[in-house]
């Protein structure tokens, strides 16, 4: 007689729920900023939630990293100096290491245990943090992006939700100083959510991001484990133009294996539904 089934659910915005199968719990600890929990689940390998919301996948982390990485890096002429804030599980960094061209990558990160229950438990994700060109900085990025006096040409935000420590990579003050801390051609990527159920998110930052870089867009792309299945980035740019300027040579030249990211994705992720474009004033 088989047990009862289990399940790892997360509630989002009260309004939905998302099963899985649950199969072993791996992890659960208490950070001063949050509960973190990996769970090996029946169909989409391990999953790490954060006060209990689906951060990462093994099954589909893949997308998301690809396309929060590789539009800015790819739009960008020559990225050297790349600075990642958030993604403690390490996927946006392993993505960012692809490009031959980047010379160092900094990650901040708020809380040291998503980083060391990652390296731990997500190997297939984390493994590029110990890379000798990532250097892992425990610390607040809004901090970090206001007081550091280095150059970075691509900056990748790649934050939990605008709630708790968060709250402020989602403000005016910080775009400022992204925009002062970013090179020339300088881009920043930016973690928006869900057109479905947080457009008033992707409004506020689009809000915030005109005033302070000259060109403003926003990515989508599908996945499986967020609620909803379709979530947007923002590209903040001070110039270049993530499709007028994109090469898509520089793709198939990289020879990079991706299992999402590819020309013709980056050029039609930028296309967007009209109701978010009605949002967005377009
Ligand atoms: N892919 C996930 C998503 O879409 O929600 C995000 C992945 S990553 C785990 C999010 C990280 O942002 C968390 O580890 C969290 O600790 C970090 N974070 C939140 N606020 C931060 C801040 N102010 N500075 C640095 N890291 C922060």
């Amino acid at each position: 007689m088989t047990g009862k089934t289990a399940w790892v659910d997360e509630t989002y915005q009260g309004v939905v729920r998302t099963g899985f199968r649950l199969k072993k719990r791996i992890f659960k600890g208490r950070s001063p900023f949050q509960e973190i929990e990996i769970v090996e689940t029946a169909g989409h390998g391990r999953l790490l939630l954060i006060d209990g919301m689906t951060m990462v996948s093994e099954r589909d982390e893949f997308v998301y990293h690809e396309m929060i990485a590789h539009p800015a890096l790819f739009l960008h002429p020559k990225p050297r100096r790349v600075l990642v804030i958030g993604g403690g599980d390490g996927g946006t960094v392993r993505e960012t290491l692809k490009h031959k061209s980047v010379e160092s990558c900094t990650l901040v990160e708020i809380d040291a245990l998503v980083v060391s229950a990652s390296r731990r438990h997500l190997p297939r994700t984390a493994a590029a943090l110990s890379d000798p060109r990532v250097r892992v900085l425990i610390e607040d990025g809004v901090k970090f992006a206001a007081e550091t006096r280095e150059a970075f040409d691509v900056v990748i935000v790649d934050s939990t939700e605008p709630f708790g420590p968060a709250k402020e990579l989602f403000g005016p003050s910080f775009y400022k100083d992204v925009r002062r801390i970013l090179t020339k051609d300088g881009i920043v990527a930016s973690q928006a959510g869900s057109p479905f159920y947080e457009i008033a998110t992707i409004k506020n930052l689009f809000g915030i991001m005109r005033p302070v870089f000259p060109v403003v867009e926003a990515c989508l792309f599908s996945n499986l484990t967020y609620p909803g299945g379709l979530w947007a980035f923002t590209l903040a740019t001070k110039g270049l133009h993530p499709v007028r300027d994109f090469v898509a040579a520089r793709v198939g030249a990289s020879k990079m294996k991706l299992g999402w990211y590819n020309a013709e994705i980056h050029a039609g992720s930028f296309a967007l539904p009209s109701f978010l474009k009605g949002a967005i004033g377009r």
